[in-house]
């Protein structure tokens, strides 16, 4: 007889552990089927995790080769030690993995390891690992599979001259001439690790911009900060194809609007052009769930058009974060339990970890001039802020951008130092939907870097210096 539960996950990632911990903790029987080995989806295994674990490593590198000596610091000939790096790495993933296999027990969520399908309406079948199949009766389906590189063609990625993110975790050298096709977050955070620790990184990207969906002003002045670190932008191109033999990679490109080839040499060529949703071989047809034709399925507060069937996370609409996926989960199951539950992506900020951080949350100002909606600006420059002086990090700076009329907060973007701690601050403010008066009159500790965030707020009151 097949077993019978109030919910079953698809995907144990950000979307799925969370969705299955907040239907434990309201006394749903729940499973949760994940085909890797360990839990986390691809933020803990081969994303967010690994990802800063290599951020923060290679920046602490780069500073101590170049910034110790000007605050007195003497040290002896820095040496880079990458499998040790990698291996710092791993153990940051294999805790949070193993920590998130902790949590399931805790909240009574049985774990299947295999892969999943839909067969039919309140059915699941788990291959498991040794080919045998499960078959799993449930009242709810909740699809979280995720997401996966969006493939370029003509560049075959075999994760080893050819990289997606996941490979460019993992190379066993720091190549000697990076290529990243696409100037998005992936090519940023990942170009700025093997730049840091030696690489030529040359960038080519099809807009005329890098960060392409950032606020515009934020992502003019990142390209100027990136060239001053090195990297080297083609902007306006797009790859027409990688020529392979044993050892380098000829990288054909032309302009975007066709014409003007150019070749590019390279070790390493990282494909990061986005992320497209996860669904294959999982049985939508068997309950009558179309995609769009991006692969998204579409959902109504995470309801699909199945009956009975869910779906949250990057398999979704909304910013591919894993604490959007996060949100979605619990949301889902609080309405799965009948509760109520919201997810407010317009408060939902996103992050850029590299050095400066860039992070946003609401509106660009382009999105708001799109809409026709008046707002009034203030901005203060991190040059002017005493904790950034005082550490010698004064790149960047804070725009806050307001409703004219009403002063609501409708946008927050921060370039510089820890703006991926500080967003919160703002997002916070929109989710209660403050006014920048709000901010401007609440007390910030001195010295710190929040300071900028309330004199950027105060700007929009015009009670201070603009930049
Ligand atoms: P996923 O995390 O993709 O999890 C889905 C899981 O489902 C996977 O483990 C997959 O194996 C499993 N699965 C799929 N199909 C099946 C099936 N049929 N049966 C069983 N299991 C299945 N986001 C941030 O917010 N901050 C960051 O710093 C950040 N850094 C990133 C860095 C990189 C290099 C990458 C690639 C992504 C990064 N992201 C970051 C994005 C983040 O990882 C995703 O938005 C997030 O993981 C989405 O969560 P999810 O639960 O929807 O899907
Ligand atoms: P992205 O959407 O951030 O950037 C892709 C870039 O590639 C864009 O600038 C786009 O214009 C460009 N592009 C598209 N097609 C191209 C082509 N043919 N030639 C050249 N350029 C092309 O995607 P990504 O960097 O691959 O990251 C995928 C997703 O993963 C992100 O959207 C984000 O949701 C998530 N992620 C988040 C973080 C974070 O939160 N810090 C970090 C990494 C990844």
């Amino acid at each position: 007889m097949a077993d019978t539960y109030d919910v079953v996950i698809i995907g144990g990632g950000p979307g799925g552990y969370n969705c299955a911990i907040r239907a434990g903790q309201l006394g749903l029987k729940t499973a949760i089927i994940e085909m890797r080995k360990t839990l986390g989806g691809t933020c803990l295994n081969v994303g967010c995790i690994p990802s800063k674990a290599l951020l923060h490593a290679s920046e602490l590198y780069e500073m101590a080769n170049s910034e110790f000596a000007g605050m007195g610091i003497g040290t002896g000939k820095i040496t880079l030690n990458l499998e040790k790096m990698m291996g710092q790495k791993a153990d940051a993933v294999e805790g949070l993995t193993k920590g998130v296999a902790g949590l399931m027990k805790k909240n009574k969520v049985e774990h299947f390891h295999g892969k999943g399908k839909i067969a039919g309406k309140g059915k699941v079948t788990v291959t498991l690992e040794d080919g045998s199949e499960k078959t799993l009766e449930t009242k709810n389906i909740v699809i979280a599979t995720g997401s996966e590189v969006t493939p370029l063609p003509g560049v075959e990625i075999d994760e080893k001259q050819i990289v997606s993110s996941t490979g460019a975790l993992e190379l066993e050298s720091v190549p000697e001439k990076l290529v990243l096709i696409g100037a998005g977050v992936i090519g940023l955070e990942l170009g700025s690790v093997w730049r840091r620790l030696g690489s030529e990184v040359m960038v080519v990207e099809y807009l005329d911009r890098v960060l392409p969906t950032m606020d515009g002003e934020i992502s003019k002045q990142a390209k100027r900060l990136f060239e001053k670190q090195g990297m080297i932008f083609k902007l306006g191109r797009k790859v027409t194809g990688v020529e392979k033999d044993a050892k380098a990679l000829k990288v054909k490109t032309e302009a975007a609007s066709g014409g003007e080839e150019e070749v590019l040499d390279a070790d390493v060529v990282l494909v990061c052009i986005g992320r497209r949703p996860y669904t294959e071989g999982l049985g939508l047809e068997s309950v009558g769930i179309e995609t769009d034709k991006r692969g998204f399925i579409p959902n109504e507060h995470f309801r699909t058009s199945a009956d009975g069937v869910w779906v949250i996370g990057d398999t979704t609409h909304g910013p591919m974060l894993a604490h959007k996926a996060e949100d979605d989960g619990t949301a889902c199951a609080e309405l799965i339990a009948g509760k109520a539950g919201h997810v407010n992506y317009l408060a939902t900020p996103s992050v850029v970890y590299t050095r400066p951080e860039i992070a946003s949350v609401g509106y660009t100002e382009e999105q708001l001039k799109e809409m026709g909606r008046e707002y009034k600006t203030g901005k203060f420059p991190f040059m002017a802020n005493s904790r950034a002086r005082t550490n010698h990090d004064t790149d960047g700076f804070v725009k806050i951008l307001a409703d004219a009329k009403t002063d609501e907060i409708l946008g927050g973007h921060i370039m510089g130092p820890h703006a991926g701690e500080m967003i919160g601050e703002i997002a916070l403010a929109m989710e209660f939907r403050a006014a920048s008066e709000d901010i401007a009159r609440t007390s910030h500790a001195h010295p710190t870097l929040s300071e900028a965030i309330r004199q950027a707020a105060m700007g929009v009151e015009g009670w201070t210096m603009q930049m």
